[in-house]
């Protein structure tokens, strides 16, 4: 039989228990604190002393790198933290960083937990990257899991977490981890004084400094055309890595770049119809500091178009004022600023529109649909819009205040394309320099094939004419 207890001692009891409970807790705190939970690399604090033997060593003080804290919570799991582009805890999708120790046949389990967008291509089945010396890049994460997590610095909404193991599968010093292939302004310098070795001597490569950086890097501009006459040629603007971690659209500017500077017939062409302006690396600061839309001041480049300042965006105020001679002396036929996208598959552009003219709108299709002709890219993902939020953008301000009227960005994937597809596996390094590849040969067609240019439009048209009955 239960005997009731007697209200007063029953309080004394919930008293000491509560008061047990409370140094349990701090007990176990502690012992969390010395054991587990322990920060092993904090790029801007202070680091644990204690270390165990099977603790990794991780790093990310090299170009482009950008992970600031990491975190032992069990033997091998760790949690990871990624630098913010500004203060106000924002922009946050590339990472990339080192890692020591890590033992062969063991798996670990690592916790990025400072995404900043909700959407990712890794909830599509894309896989981070790891690079060793021994095995190259590549992609044999497994459990990849993209979820919401806690509340932001700026409170707005939640960060997101991307979780994934690692099986390591061979004695190596060092391995490297990231978003996607990186691609550093030393990668950019290096190719450039290596082409520039090899090319033909009737190609024309002018390499100039377009504006001092934020930071004083030199940000690059490079003419290309060919010798003799170019009074009666077109100029062509294609740049890239105005968002520092679009490092993809690197690689396509590399494919754009080894096409133009070959002795291919259809590059041989191009040169002597053109004249080709080229900013292969737009924010040099923002790469170098791995940041992944902004310049070192945590600036979006690609949003003061309109109204940049030569103390925030000096490459943008240059940019401008070589595009806008380039406009007076020649006409621009052509305008593309390549991007990564973090959540589409597969390789597409926006363009702008124009709802006051058909035959204009209809035109601004015509480059992109004949783009599709090329293995990989994807009409149905194109867009075009002039969409407020969009307004400072270099598309939009070429289009608009500049008059060209071909003004797109190309943007690539990550890593996906669809899932239908013959190539649904990852996209690598050669599928982008192949998009940039395309570009050209795509420049190519139209503007020496009348007839298939003639024809895109006719069906583009057509094909409007069916969608306004359908109304
Ligand atoms: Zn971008």
């Amino acid at each position: 039989m239960m005997h009731a207890v007697e209200p007063e001692r029953s309080h004394l009891w919930e008293q000491k228990r509560s008061k047990l409970d409370a140094i349990k807790a701090k007990n176990g705190a502690k012992k969390r604190k010395k054991g587990e939970h322990r920060v092993v690399f904090n790029k801007n604090g202070t680091t644990s002393k204690i270390k165990k033997k099977t603790d990794l060593k991780f790093d990310s003080s090299f170009e482009s790198g950008n992970l600031a804290k990491a975190t032992r919570i069990s033997k091998y799991e760790y949690e990871l933290e990624l630098s913010f582009d500004n203060d106000k805890g924002h922009f946050t999708q590339w990472f990339y960083f080192s890692v020591r120790r890590m033992v062969k046949g063991r798996t670990y389990k690592f916790n990025i937990i400072n995404f900043y967008k909700s959407g990712s291509s890794f909830r599509d089945g894309m896989k981070p990257l790891s690079y060793s010396e021994v095995k190259g890049w590549r992609r044999r994460a497994a459990d990849v899991k993209y979820y919401e997590g806690e509340k932001k610095k700026d409170q707005s909404s939640n960060y997101n977490i991307l979780t994934w193991t690692y099986k390591q599968d061979h004695d190596v010093k060092k391995m490297f981890f990231c978003h996607c292939y990186p691609y550093t302004y030393s990668d950019l310098c290096s190719y450039l004084e290596d082409v520039k070795l090899k090319i033909n001597k009737n190609i024309v490569l002018i390499d100039q400094v377009l504006s001092k950086t934020v930071d004083g890097r030199d940000c690059k501009l490079l003419t290309v055309t060919s010798s003799g006459d170019d009074s009666n040629k077109q100029g062509v603007v294609i740049t890239a890595r105005v968002h520092p971690g679009e490092s993809n659209a690197s690689y396509m500017m590399k494919g754009v770049l080894d096409f133009l500077l070959s002795d291919d017939e259809q590059a041989q062409a191009l040169r002597n119809l053109f004249v080709f302006k080229i900013v292969p690396m737009l924010n040099p600061d923002g790469v170098f500091k791995g940041n992944y839309r902004c310049n070192s001041i945590g600036q979006d480049l690609n949003r003061h178009y309109d109204d940049p300042s030569l103390e925030m965006h000096p490459v943008i105020v240059n940019l401008k004022t070589v595009i806008s001679d380039l406009v007076k002396e020649r006409g621009v036929l052509l305008y593309c600023d390549l991007h990564g996208h973090s959540t589409k598959r597969n390789v597409f552009m926006y363009g702008c529109s124009d709802e006051s003219n058909v035959l204009k709108d209809n035109e601004i299709k015509v480059f992109p649909k004949m783009m599709s002709m090329q293995p990989m890219f994807s009409y149905k993902d194109c867009s075009f819009n002039l969409d407020q939020v969009k307004t400072n953008t270099g598309r939009i301000v070429m289009f608009q205040k500049m008059g060209i009227m071909n003004s797109y960005t190309m943007e690539s994937s990550f890593g996906i394309t669809d899932k239908d597809s013959p190539k649904a596996a990852h996209l690598n390094r050669t599928d982008f320099e192949n998009m940039g590849k395309s570009l050209l040969k795509t420049l190519y067609l139209y503007q020496t094939q009348k007839h298939i240019v003639d024809q895109v439009r006719d069906d583009l048209l057509r094909s409007r004419g069916d969608f306004r009955s359908k109304l």
